[in-house]
């Protein structure tokens, strides 16, 4: 074992034979074969038979293993069979459903995984992490996780969070000097180490372990953290489902004891209708159903381009009031094309669409030879060399690595008729200040083959115009004019171009380093750009949407008050008012949260205003949805209700902040996310709604059989059969159940809404009576008329299952009309979950072997129309209910 620490980066380069352009590509496949992949053993997920026997550690399966034990020492053979087959059934089912869960997920999780950007055969490219191999050549920046454990080589104000490691919170700074041999690991500071958090600042290093044998890699205990499938109101539910197990055991007592001690029943029988009666009121399917509804939400929302990080924000969702977002690439398109250019005395057109490098150029409208005008070629030149963007075209197809905006210029600078590569050739770059959303600049130091060194700086106007004493015009420097150029930001703002100031200064002959000091002030001003980034349709239209449905929608941007202000304009932000971080750094408390409440668009803000700004929103009770990409933005990201990082051009540090993740970086999929989190919302209600009346309605149904001294309408495995098929078939579909119509015309929902508003509760009391009148009366109109008790209760079966069946019509619109051919055809999935449910009970009713397990005899065709008339009685009550609810008009969705 080398330590790597106290060697210096000469050694370390010969001992892993790397070079500072990297290794070549054959030998780093090589070293992929020998070294294995560059990845963390993943935390164990539970295995197969943990997962099978986690199935039976729930209250409902410990009740049914009691009555398999009593029925069996009752000597009720057959019931403890069934039981027993109900129980293995069960943990069947929920093994199998919450094993897909969990692989769901997992699969989305790994959609996520890491890219580093290395140097392979001489060329800077980007690769999934997990193919780094020891002697690759990393390159970091702000924002970025350390990829595996590194040898610094070269470094630029590099800091480095390694909290994860040493638990130290402040960043430490790096450098390439090797350090003593037993330094500990937190001083090492020549050293990245995977999983650390590049705060600040760019770096090269070189790899010297990857995967198991990073340092992160040999502390286990940070590896196991496995997300368990809940949310706020799946917990909810499941709190609920306990103590309603509590009472309804208590109810079951006693009616046990009302039964033998009054009513003179057995004690073998009355326990059977205990046992009966809890296993019928006890929601079994429920946790299974949301657990499932979730998955899938969270399945259809990766189709529609976001990625939730954190299970409960599916939920939050629903409740968000207020969306921040980022403009540029958010809301634009993040297509940069530079459209003017503004000099001294000189301000030239561009044209041309895209990255294409064809366009002319027009001086005060005629066209002109850009090589023989020496203010273009000055300009061209510094957009070349303040610039880490590159183009490339093959068969004139033109794509950019890098930065857009920085892409744009190079575009521009081969239109003038500029060659990247010889120009830097010319003038080879010495040292940089890369671009941070903080300072809003990038500068560069660079020398001629004469030695002269000079600074090229472009970045926010107002910021460069701010370091510069002079500016460039056609017959050499003289001092600035502020005004005037001030006066040309404004003009190319308000056009919504963003614009974008360029300078230089010369410098002392064979200076080497950059540093803040040296561009503060003496800069020469050399001109502006225009750049153009047009708003992306979809979110023109998604504003709209938001509008509806009841979302603020506030555009937070780094970028100039006037392009701000005339983009929203375009986008169709109602409230285009522009308040700037400079303005808000003079206000006091009261009067920023008056313009938070107040204004829609800031511009010019830093991560710390956006950070605020959230504070201020969620101090009147808004729910936040708030997006962000850079490493600064996280602590906003995380204090958001819903943290949103972007895909593309996010770094990993905001991602790991962030709830969700957007694959395209496109504002319209955080409104599709919110869509489809209300739809969730709407679909675990939904289940509650659909399952709930009939627990119920069995429930009551024995109680009364009870009280009123008659034989049980429905045996313990008869609810269990009745319970098991129409969970299985019939709720299952209401996972699948695709959005209403309404469902982004609505408000938000209130994040303080319980579970079961005053409506919902009405709804399962409503349902359940009609439930419980239908199959009790049904069972005595049979008994009364003479039949046996097995034919009664295979009627009160039939009937409480074809009331599940017409009842969930209904429940498919909660508060609408269902009766529509999208209402009743709308969902395949219900359409074939009532046929197979049709077949089930037509097995249950004629199957010799299931008449023998279930009791249950033949019925005729009269019987058959007697049940479908009574039970089809709740479609139409429960849309007669909705529809009274519609005429008098009361607000049931949003009760108080
Ligand atoms: P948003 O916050 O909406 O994504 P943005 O991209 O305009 O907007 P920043 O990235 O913070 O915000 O950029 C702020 C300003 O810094 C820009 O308006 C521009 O003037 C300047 N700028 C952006 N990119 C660069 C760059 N690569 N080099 C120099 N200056 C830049």
């Amino acid at each position: 074992m080398t330590d790597w620490h106290s060697t210096s980066t000469e050694d370390a380069l010969q001992k892993l034979s790397s070079h500072t352009n990297g290794l070549d590509q054959d030998e780093a496949d090589k070293r992929l074969v020998e070294y294995g992949p560059n990845k963390l053993t993943p935390a164990k997920r539970r295995s197969a038979i943990e997962l099978f026997l986690s199935q039976f550690n729930n209250v409902l399966i410990h009740v049914l293993i009691g009555a398999v034990i009593v029925t069996a020492l009752l000597q009720h053979w057959l019931d403890s069979a069934v039981i027993t087959g109900v129980i293995i059934i069960n943990a069947l089912i929920g093994f199998i459903q919450e094993g897909k869960a969990e692989s769901a997920l997992e699969a989305i999780r790994s959609l996520l995984s890491p890219q580093a950007s290395v140097w392979r055969s001489g060329k800077n490219i980007t690769i999934p992490a997990e193919q780094l191999v020891p002697g690759d050549i990393v390159v970091l920046q702000s924002g970025d996780r350390v990829p595996a454990d590194l040898r610094v080589l070269r470094q630029h104000n590099l800091r480095i969070d390694e909290s994860i490691l040493t638990g130290e919170s402040e960043s430490i700074e790096k450098n390439i000097m090797p350090v003593e041999e037993d330094t500990v690991l937190a001083d090492r500071t020549c050293m990245a180490y995977s999983g650390t958090l590049v705060t600040y600042g760019t770096g090269t290093g070189m790899v010297i372990t990857t995967g198991d044998s990073t340092e992160i890699g040999r502390i286990s205990t940070l590896l196991s953290t496995v997300e368990h499938l809940s949310t706020p109101l799946v917990r909810q539910m499941a709190v609920f489902a306990r103590w309603l197990t509590v009472v309804i055991l208590i109810i079951a007592a006693a009616t046990f004891l009302f039964g033998v001690l009054i009513r003179n029943y057995s004690m073998t029988e009355m326990f059977l209708a205990a046992v009966g009666l809890a296993v019928a009121a006890i929601p079994e399917g429920l946790p299974a159903i949301m657990t499932i509804t979730l998955a899938i939400g969270v399945q259809r929302m990766v189709k529609r381009n976001a990625i939730i990080r954190r299970l409960p924000a599916v939920e939050t969702l629903g409740s968000v009031t207020v969306i921040c977002s980022d403009k540029t690439g958010t809301l634009t398109k993040n297509e940069m094309t530079v459209k003017h250019l503004v000099s001294a005395t000189q301000l030239f057109d561009i044209s041309g669409v895209g990255y294409s490098p064809h366009g002319g150029i027009t001086l005060d409208g005629n066209s002109i030879e850009p090589l023989d005008n020496e203010t273009l070629m000055t300009l061209g030149r510094a957009a070349i060399l303040c610039n880490d963007a590159n183009l490339d075209g093959i068969d004139e197809e033109w794509k950019i690595h890098g930065d857009p905006t920085e892409a744009a210029l190079i575009v521009l600078a081969r239109k003038i008729g500029l060659d990247p590569d010889w120009e830097r050739k010319q003038f080879p770059r010495m040292d940089v200040i890369p671009f941070e959303a903080e300072h809003r600049f990038m500068a560069t130091l660079h020398h001629d083959h004469l030695s002269h060194a000079f600074i090229y700086i472009k970045g926010a106007p107002e910021q460069i115009l701010k370091m510069c004493r002079y500016e460039k015009n056609n017959s050499g420097t003289q001092e600035i004019d502020k005004e005037f150029w001030h006066k040309k930001i404004i003009q190319i703002a308000e056009s919504g171009e963003r614009p974008l100031a360029v300078a230089y200064r010369p410098m002392l002959q064979g200076m080497s380093e950059l540093n803040f000091n040296d561009v503060k002030d003496e800069l020469i001003l050399l001109g502006l750009f225009g750049i153009t980034d047009p708003p992306r349709e979809e979110a023109i239209s998604a504003i709209q949407r938001c509008q509806k449905a009841g979302i603020r929608v506030m555009m937070i941007t780094g970028d100039h008050a006037s392009t701000a202000q005339a983009i929203s304009q375009q986008l169709g932000i109602v409230n285009s008012k522009v308040v700037t971080g400079a303005e808000i750094d003079e206000m006091d408390q009261d009067q920023f949260v008056d313009a938070v409440l107040k204004t829609d668009v800031f511009a010019r803000s830093n991560p710390e205003h956006k950070l605020r700004l959230v504070e201020a929103l969620q101090e009147h009770n808004h729910v936040i949805a708030m997006t962000g990409d850079g490493v600064n933005d996280a602590p906003a990201l995380k204090r958001a209700d819903i943290g949103i990082a972007m895909g593309m051009k996010g770094t990993e540090a905001a991602k790991e902040a962030s709830e969700m993740v957007l694959t395209d970086d496109n504002f319209a999929s955080i409104i599709n996310a919110v869509e489809e989190g209300r739809t969730v919302y709407d679909n675990l209600q939904k289940s509650i709604l659909y399952i709930l009346p009939t627990s119920v309605g069995e429930a009551a149904m024995i109680i009364a059989a009870v009280l009123m001294g008659y034989l049980l309408p429905i045996t313990p495995v008869q609810i269990l059969w009745v319970n098991m098929v129409t969970t299985v078939t019939l709720a299952l579909s209401l996972s699948f159940e695709p959005a209403e119509k309404d469902v982004m015309s609505r408000p938000p929902r209130s994040p303080s809404a319980p579970l079961l508003n005053r409506f919902l509760v009405w709804r399962i009391i409503y349902v359940f009576s009609i439930m419980l009148a239908g199959s009790f009366g049904l069972f005595l109109v049979m008994i009364q008329g003479g039949h046996d008790i097995e034919l009664a209760r295979t009627v009160t079966v039939n009937t409480l299952v074809m009331f599940e069946v017409f009842y969930l019509w209904n429940i498919r619109y909660l508060y609408t009309s269902v009766f529509s051919i999208e209402g009743i055809f709308g969902n395949r999935f219900i359409i074939i979950a009532i046929i197979l449910v049709i077949l089930l009970q037509l097995g249950f009713t004629y199957i010799p072997f299931m008449q023998l397990l279930f009791k249950t005899t033949a019925l005729d065709m009269n019987t058959w129309l007697l049940i479908i008339a009574t039970s089809s009685s709740v479609l139409f009550l429960v849309e007669l209910e909705k529809w009274l609810l519609r005429k008098t008009g009361l607000n049931v969705q949003n009760p108080s």
